[in-house]
């Protein structure tokens, strides 16, 4: 097992977050892999700039909220052919509206993708990491999780039972030598928000003591620090990397 190579998996890695996470990753040192769901040219043109920088990466297409695929990824894909040391559950969506007009479909889907999609693949990847005794989970949250949002219910929700999720699970693993920690980003400048409108962007701002939006790879470089061996002591946490904001 100890020669298999020491490999992160990154889900929705093909763009925004996931990608600064991938990339942060090979340059610590782990062959990378990451997941996508429509974009494979992001997906290609991230594992193509790992590769030029010198590290490995290979992607696959895995819809995250795909139990049956989830499994069959892991049996197929991870178990026995690499040594899985760490786990980020990043993919993600958002389908916001009102809570009174929020459709069925638009909060199934959102919990699917970013709560559910996360617990697969947590379980399947725990199972394995607690045979080795070593792994790093990190879990991609976000400040409204822990502060709530108007027009998000469905996500906040979402990202805040991750933060219950990675508090249950790291109290499972524990004994096993595998940290579960989320990471709770603030307003992040990627796809997801660059469609908000100026006025909003400005309100939110306002709340925002460093007076500016985050990069990718300010999580990353959280993320990267909850991968390493550093971490060890650390798990069932969540850390707010949101320009100072105060949940
Ligand atoms: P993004 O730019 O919209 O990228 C989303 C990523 O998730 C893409 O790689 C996408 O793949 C993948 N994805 C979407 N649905 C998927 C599914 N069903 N299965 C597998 N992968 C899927 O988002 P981002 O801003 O980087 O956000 C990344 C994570 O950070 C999310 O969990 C988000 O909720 C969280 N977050 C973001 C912010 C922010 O301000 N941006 C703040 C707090 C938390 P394709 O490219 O193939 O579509």
């Amino acid at each position: 097992m100890s020669e298999l190579p020491s490999t992160a998996l990154v889900t929705g890695g093909s763009r925004g977050i996931g990608e600064a996470c991938a990339k942060r990753l090979a340059k610590d040192g782990f062959e990378v892999i990451i997941t996508y769901v429509s974009r494979p040219d992001g997906a290609d043109k991230v594992c193509a700039e790992i590769e030029a920088a010198g590290g490995k990466a290979r992607s696959f297409k895995l819809d995250s909220s795909d139990r049956d695929a989830v499994a069959a990824f892991f049996k197929d894909e991870i178990k026995g052919k690499v040594k899985l040391d760490v786990l980020v559950n990043n993919a993600g969506i958002t389908r916001d509206g009102l809570l009174v007009r929020m459709k069925d479909e638009d909060w199934d889907k959102v919990l699917d993708i970013n709560l559910t999609g996360a617990f697969t693949c947590l379980r399947e990847a725990g199972k394995i990491m607690m045979k080795q005794r070593y792994g790093r989970i990190i879990n991609i949250s976000s400040v409204v999780g822990q502060a709530g949002n108007a027009g998000q219910a469905n996500y906040v929700s979402a990202k805040a039972g991750l933060i219950g999720l990675t508090k249950a699970s790291a109290i499972e693993l524990a004994s096993r030598g595998v940290t579960v920690n989320a990471v709770a980003p603030g307003f992040i400048e990627t796809d997801m928000t660059a469609e908000l409108p100026e006025k909003v962007v400005a309100q939110m701002m306002e709340n925002i003591p460093l007076k500016k939006l985050g990069k990718s790879e300010d999580i990353a470089n959280a993320v990267s620090f909850l991968a390493s061996e550093d971490s060890g002591y650390i798990t069932g946490q969540t850390l707010a990397v949101n320009g100072g904001m105060y949940m």
